[in-house]
């Protein structure tokens, strides 16, 4: 099977970076495509060529579907790889893709579909006998039938959007005189977020653990994964720590849940790379919760007990290659901590662009940083706030825990405001070191009028 001679990227920052740098192993070119206020982005810099597709805007640049297939096209590039974010979950994109002859590196227009409605992900889901949190039966029409169901699984329940994404137009309800009005708050912010307002509801469950599954899968059907990864430290349902292997689950709990994983992925014939994401709650029952078609912020802590680069494997398996390994040959090893750092103040996680004045990430033993950031360049206001991605590995959670607190003290990044602070709290907090937290982690150290986290 031949791989691709030139691939081009629609995405900026640190994924651009390291879809470069997966391309650059495999002997294929890159195009970078930049806006203009990216002409001095390290991606544009590593790649080797680059088209700028338009203003900052990310709606003119990054999200410009014809800007970006005809880059594709003047630059004979045979493939485009979406990143995350951006154009990753748009199945219009991925059809522009195939109709100008372009392989897009990810999964089918289909799953990306059934991924992009999770109300209907859900229905695939039980239909097929992969457990899911008590709730609606796809999206919920209005706020007497929230109440209907609201009544019949128990308060509280949580409503969720169906083209969600971000913890954007979500509510948890209490208190069933509150569910009129979070419905249609919840509704509003969902139609103005995502242009469809469709909401669907759960049951809210307390004390769960966020455990999601990394998967690879071939033309041929078949299907791998490579373990669990555990995001349960969030700020309003937004990742801010992940981790693997989930250091704190029994016995058989990996086989159990990867296993689940894989029915998911088989139930909706999925292809490429993907992430099952589950909620896990005290009594260890596993319930699906959604479905990722894209590659994930926090692949690095898989790739790091796995040894698997999975932009490779993802890149490979567009290309129609087979899977080049079976399940018993995936082998775990160790521990691995990430942690995102964002540009944004560390007490009110507000945004902090600006010129970074000095930038000198870590290094040494067990420490990779995947960013785009350098001494001189200037964080744009436009885009995410993600700067970098400070991943350690450890021969298990407690070297892996030192590291990073020897990172994240070796880390310097002036000029800007960055969440290393906020880092640094977490990894010397006795809750976090003995596994003691779940995904209300921040919120109960907050309301117990510590020090906001
Ligand atoms: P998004 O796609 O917007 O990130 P998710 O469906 O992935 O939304 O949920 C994000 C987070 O919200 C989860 O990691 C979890 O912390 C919380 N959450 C979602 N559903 C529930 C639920 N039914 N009960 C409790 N917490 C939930």
């Amino acid at each position: 099977m031949k791989l691709f001679k030139k691939v081009l990227i629609a995405n900026r920052g640190e994924i651009a970076v390291r879809v470069i740098r997966a391309c650059r192993e495999l002997g294929i070119k890159t195009v970078a495509v930049y806006s203009e206020i990216d002409r001095d982005a390290l991606h544009v810099r590593l790649a080797d060529e680059s088209v700028c597709i338009g203003p900052a805007s990310s709606a003119q640049s990054y999200l410009n579907i014809p800007a970006i297939i005809s880059s594709a096209e003047i630059t004979d590039s045979e493939a485009i790889h979406p990143g995350y974010g951006f154009l990753a979950e748009n199945p219009h994109f991925t059809e522009a893709c195939s109709t100008s002859g372009i392989t897009f590196i990810g999964p089918t227009p289909d799953n990306i579909r059934i991924g992009g409605d999770k109300a209907k992900a859900r229905q695939v889901m039980k239909k097929k006998g992969v457990p899911v949190v008590p709730g609606s039966d796809g999206p919920v029409s209005d706020e007497e039938n929230a109440l209907k169901i609201a009544k019949k699984i128990g308060l509280p329940v949580i409503l969720k959007a169906a083209a969600g994404g971000g913890g954007k137009g979500m509510r948890i309800v209490n208190e069933e005189k509150d569910l009129g009005n979070l419905f249609h708050m919840a509704h509003r912010e969902t139609l103005a977020a995502f242009g469809n307002g469709d909401l669907y509801m759960e049951k809210y469950l307390p004390e769960i653990r966020h455990i999601e599954v990394q998967i690879l899968a071939d033309n041929k059907g078949n299907i791998v994964h490579l373990g669990e990864r555990d995001c349960s430290v969030q700020r309003r349902h937004q990742k801010l720590i992940e981790e693997a292997p989930f250091a704190f689950a029994p016995p058989r709990f990996r086989k159990q849940i990867g296993d689940l994983a894989i029915k998911a992925a088989k139930a909706m014939r999925y292809k490429n790379i993907g992430t099952i994401e589950f909620i896990v709650d005290k009594e260890w029952n596993i319930y699906f919760m959604e479905i990722n078609t894209r590659v994930q912020v926090e692949h690095p802590v898989t790739e790091m007990i796995t040894g698997v680069d999975i932009i490779k494997e993802q890149i490979k398996l567009a290309a129609g290659e087979p899977l080049s390994f079976k399940q018993h040959n995936v082998k775990f090893s160790g521990h691995s901590i990430e942690c995102r750092i964002n540009a944004e103040d560390p007490e009110r996680f507000v945004p902090s662009p600006g010129k970074i004045t000095l930038f000198i990430p870590p290094g040494g033993p067990g420490v990779r940083v995947d960013t785009a950031a350098y001494t001189g360049w200037t964080v744009p206001a436009h885009y995410d706030s993600l700067i970098a991605k400070l991943i350690v590995y450890g021969k298990d959670r407690e070297e892996a825990a030192a590291r990073m607190r020897r990172a994240l003290d070796e880390f310097i990044v002036e000029g800007i405001k960055t969440t290393i602070p906020f880092h640094k709290k977490i990894l010397n907090d006795p809750d976090f070191l003995s596994g003691n937290f779940n995904t209300s982690f921040l919120e109960k150290k907050n309301e117990a009028g510590k020090k906001p986290l």
